[in-house]
């Protein structure tokens, strides 16, 4: 099954959320494209809107872009994963770069996530990308088996877990496109690693209509997260049929 979904980060009003969703629930009314599970991820002020649109037995995942590791409790300004799933999430992003970066997450906090998601059965979307340099100075492997390995320390069953290679150096208008080259060390080793053992590893980083198909043809690739491309419903639909096209 391959993955193909959307965060929508900090962008759009309800009405906007309402436009895209209606537009995906006509897509799907036959059900998912074949092979595909498509899911996306609203910010949290959309989410009742987007599930009870989509309604509780629809092909698509939704979830939340973040979520704090307590089920209750003084946390200004946080979400919990039971709160998230009582709004009609199955699925919590968690360990996106932004949130590494200008919110002070770390593998120790990721880790704590991923457990309370797991908790409460919902799907751990763990996010994982090495920056530039290390790229460049030829250390992509090790720095993404670290992260992934911290994340999942301590877990025994992996097997609801997606994980996301985001490249930061690849990701959003600032990102330059990664060729199959750039990334097939890393997914050879997620793919020897944990191909197995988790539901799927997916390719996140200026993901297009262009190359999705070319992604999706790395070894151990088995689905997309997408940004930019994917905002606008008539994008999403053309990477899920292109995805579907793969299989
Ligand atoms: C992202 O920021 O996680 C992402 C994949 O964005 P984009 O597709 O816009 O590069």
């Amino acid at each position: 099954m391959l993955w193909v979904g959307t965060s929508w980060k900090m962008n759009k009003t309800l009405a906007e959320a309402t436009d895209f969703t209606n537009g995906l629930l006509d897509a799907v009314a036959g059900g998912a494209p074949a092979g595909v599970q498509p899911f996306i991820i609203p910010p949290a002020t959309a989410l009742t809107t987007v599930r009870a649109i989509l309604g509780p037995d629809s092909p698509v995942e939704v979830g939340v872009q973040n979520a704090h590791w307590e089920d209750a409790g003084a946390w200004t300004g946080e979400i919990s994963v039971p709160q998230a799933a009582d709004a009609g999430a199955s699925l919590v992003e968690i360990g996106h770069s932004e949130r590494r970066e200008f919110f002070a997450e770390t593998d120790q906090t990721v880790n704590l996530k991923v457990k309370a998601t797991l908790r409460h059965g919902l799907r751990p979307l763990l996010c994982v990308g090495e920056p530039a340099e290390v790229f460049a100075s030829g250390g992509s492997v090790a720095h993404i088996m670290a992260q992934v390995a911290a994340a999942l320390e301590g877990v025994d069953d992996v097997g609801r877990v997606l994980i996301a290679y985001e490249p930061i150096w690849a990701i959003g208008e600032h990102g330059r496109e990664a060729g199959p080259d750039d990334i097939v060390a890393v997914f050879a080793a997620l793919d020897a690693e944990y191909g197995d053992r988790v539901e799927a590893i997916l390719y996140g980083g200026s993901v297009n209509q262009g190359n999705a198909a070319e992604t999706l043809g790395v070894d151990g690739v088995t689905g997309l997260f997408v940004g930019r491309s994917a905002w606008q419903i008539d994008g999403y639909l053309d990477l899920l049929r292109i995805a579907a096209a793969t299989v």
